[in-house]
């Protein structure tokens, strides 16, 4: 088991001021890391001319290499406006710029930045067909959260059996993947099969899973780093342990959150936080107290996830307002492209894209398959449009494109 040591940390800003413990093990600030001033310009750099080379490698105009390069600058412009890159995240030999991005410089983030130059322009070797695509092994979970999209089909029996899921990864992986993130119910609660599924995925795609940090032990750590899981993306819903284990009605949903966290440091793993921001808990001083201890664990990346009414929160009203949205945009913008926050995790904020640009899933850049292997346009519109592994999945997949995102188009 990690050694994790407690250490006291005061949260002070204004209208709030109080303690809490935090626990923090040897390895974490060893390894994985924000990187940020002249070291980030210079791998920005070494990045820009490595996309250089891939618009290079297919194609033959000089002109159209240019064009390619002034595309993938409009790409980023469109998601984030014309804000100056702040930070990156080193781990694992990889340098990431964002959590649904495959990691710098591998072959996954070549065949990433090939599938998006085919958008611009054809190129005539095959590329990814999906960015994205997640992937529910199990409906088993020993929580009970209270924003859980699954709840309707949590702890009944499991329906893909091992040889499915692996028959899923290789279809999927015959169209191209980007990235897979392996969730449930608790994909650790799987843990034989998720061990399986990432040693044949992550050869071809970089492998995620998403996680309530229950059991992940260091054995389980050891065992999927080994198979070549790249990141784990952990539920962290308050930074307040009482009221995280009250939102997710377990009482050592916290304790699972460290030990997950120090246990992935501790595999070099990359490591991601996900908070459901909930009306109640929407204020620029709990954002900032979540973001100093999402500092003080060394975590890579923080996603904000908007409730929506579905799931066990279905019929009820938590959607945000525009109030909320104001002041997450407003802090997105600030914790990510200040200068005054450079050290601080990368939040990743979909909403904030998606309000902007549209949904890139439902079928377009990526989709979610559920527990029934059954494909969605992502977790929270889980609408079922076919079995993934029905020998017409492209209909199905023509399909959702044509139903579309509930809530961004
Ligand atoms: S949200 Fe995830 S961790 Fe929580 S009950 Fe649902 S499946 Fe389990």
């Amino acid at each position: 088991m990690t050694d994790l040591k407690s250490i006291s940390m005061r949260m002070s800003w204004p209208g709030s001021d109080y303690k809490v413990k935090v626990k923090t093990c040897d390895n974490e600030f060893k390894r994985s890391h924000i990187i940020n001033g002249t070291k980030l310009n210079l791998v920005h750099l070494r990045l820009k001319l490595s996309l250089l080379g891939v618009a290079i490698k297919h194609y033959n105009r000089p002109m159209d290499w240019i064009k390619a390069l002034r595309d993938l600058i409009r790409l980023r412009r469109k998601f984030l406006g014309n804000h100056r890159l702040r930070k990156m995240v080193y781990a694992g030999g990889k340098y990431y710029m964002g959590l649904y991005t495959p990691g710098w410089n591998s072959s996954v983030y070549k065949n990433f930045i090939a599938a998006q130059l085919n958008d611009f322009k054809e190129i005539k070797s095959k590329t990814n067909r999906f960015n994205n695509v997640f992937i529910a092994i199990t409906k088993k979970c020993a929580l009970q959260c209270d924003h859980c999209y699954e709840w309707e089909n949590l702890n009944k029996k499991d329906v893909l059996s091992t040889k499915e899921i692996k028959q899923i990864i290789e279809k999927l992986q015959f169209y191209g993947v980007g990235q897979f993130q392996f969730s449930g119910g608790e994909p650790l609660l799987r843990i034989d099969t998720l061990e399986e599924v990432v040693a044949l995925a992550s050869k071809k795609t970089d492998c995620w899973i998403a996680t309530s940090g229950f059991k992940f032990t260091n054995e389980n750590a050891k065992r999927l780093k080994k198979s070549g899981l790249t990141g784990i993306i952990i539920s962290l819903d308050h930074f307040i342990p009482e009221k995280h284990n009250a939102f997710r009605h377990f009482k050592d949903a916290y304790y699972w959150v460290e030990q997950a966290i120090c246990n992935a440091h501790d595999q070099n793993l990359v490591v991601a936080l996900s908070v459901c921001v909930t009306r109640e808990f929407v204020s620029h001083d709990n954002l900032m107290s979540y973001m100093h201890l999402a500092k003080k664990f060394n975590i890579a990346f923080v996603q904000f996830l908007e409730p929506k009414p579905i799931g066990h929160y279905k019929n009820m009203n938590v959607t945000l307002d525009q109030e909320h949205l104001q002041i997450l945009e407003k802090f997105f913008l600030k914790m990510n492209f200040d200068s005054e926050f450079e050290t601080f995790p990368i939040i990743t904020y979909h909403g904030y894209y998606q309000r902007r640009q549209g949904c890139y899933s439902a079928g377009i850049k990526g989709f979610y398959v559920d527990t029934d292997g059954d494909i969605n346009a992502c977790p929270f519109c889980n609408k079922k449009s076919g079995n993934v592994l029905d020998v017409c999945f492209e209909d199905h997949i023509t399909t959702l494109q044509r139903i579309g995102c509930n809530n961004y188009n």
